[in-house]
């Protein structure tokens, strides 16, 4: 099938200037070489610590940040090489959703104002189909015309979530880029959320890159998910699989702190052993190396490549020695 979304070589490096004269001292290297393709309906979800480049990389997909280098197309289009009116047609076809509903919707606007400013200025409704396209999209996310004259303080969190998420879909785009969607929810309203999102994609066939670093969302969700690390994607598979047998010790250590599904567990906050090193100076070789437990001298020194695995990528010297989780079939490396 022919991708939705091809992600080449995506990089994104922001200068840190000091001093009175704003010199260059260095840079942060956000995003380095990402590379993806996501396929029409599916969802990819890109996980990680903060800070290790997943938000850098949604916002450079739709250049609401320039990136530095590299290539994005969008349906076989270049995304990268648009100029000004032509993006915001693209815009059309690939939308976003951010983390907080509050942030993100205008306060003094109406659901109404909100929703038909995309769908007039992308020309999917008239003043004269307005309201019924406004219906339309509002039910489709689980809200009526009743919520359409009201101020997005009057909803809860979850129902201002839903309004973001209608005005992503009022344009019907092809794409949505979910930047944490429910990171800032309650947990009983994040599952509905996360379902509003999957019944919408069954319905309209829209692909997602879900930005999460909650892994029980993303195993709920993710059709595919690529690992990113201080910038790099060190890790990329169908979900079942990276679950299964995940390839990367990073990986397996963002696993291994992940809260368990188990209710009655309640929520454990652990996290990876180690703070991630500053994308100013990755450290040399692995840049996963002062925290791996698999760390090895070639690892200090020799940047592992993003290599195929079977019908993954993985960039570690060791993969091969990943381990299969307990009482899963190894899947087929040949
Ligand atoms: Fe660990 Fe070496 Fe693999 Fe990096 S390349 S993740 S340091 S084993
Ligand atoms: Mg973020």
């Amino acid at each position: 099938m022919t991708p939705v979304l091809e992600v080449e070589n995506l990089t994104k490096h922001f200068p840190v200037r000091r001093g009175l004269l704003r010199r260059t001292v260095g840079q942060v290297q956000a995003v380095t070489d990402v590379s993806f393709s996501v396929a029409p309906g599916e969802t990819l979800a890109v996980v990680g610590e903060s800070g290790c480049g997943k938000s850098t990389t949604g916002r450079a997909l739709l250049r609401l940040i320039e990136p530095t280098s590299g290539h994005v197309r969008l349906d076989g289009e270049s995304v990268t090489d648009l100029g000004k009116a032509d993006l915001r047609q693209m815009r059309r076809r690939m939308q976003i959703i951010f983390q907080d509903p509050y942030g993100s919707l205008n306060p003094r606007m109406t659901v109404r104002e909100v929703l038909s400013e995309p769908l007039l200025l992308h020309g999917v409704a008239t003043p004269r189909t307005l309201d019924a396209k406004l219906a339309e999209v509002l039910e489709l996310c689980g809200l009526s015309s009743f919520h359409a004259e009201r101020y997005p303080h009057e909803f809860s969190g979850g129902q201002r979530q839903r309004v973001g998420i209608a005005r992503a879909l009022a344009t019907r785009p092809r794409l949505i880029v979910c930047d944490e969607p429910v990171s800032a929810l309650d947990v009983s309203v994040q599952a509905q959320i996360v379902n509003l999102l999957q019944d919408l994609q069954r319905e309209l066939g829209v692909a997602y890159v879900f930005i999460s670093h909650d892994l029980a969302v993303v195993r709920h969700i993710a059709t595919r998910v690529a690992v990113m690390y201080l910038g790099r994607i060190v890790e990329e598979g169908a979900a079942a699989g990276l679950f299964a047998r995940p390839l990367h010790p990073y990986t397996r250590s963002l696993i291994a702190a992940a809260p368990r599904p188990d209710p009655t567990a309640g929520r454990v906050h652990a996290s990876v052993q180690g703070d991630a090193p500053s994308a100013m100076a990755p450290p040399p070789g692995c840049a996963f190396h002062p925290r791996c437990p698999m760390a090895i001298d070639r690892c200090r020194t020799e940047r592992p490549a993003l290599r195929p695995f079977g019908a993954a990528r993985v960039a570690c010297h060791r993969a091969e020695e990943a381990p299969v989780a307990a009482g899963i079939l190894p899947r087929d490396v040949s």
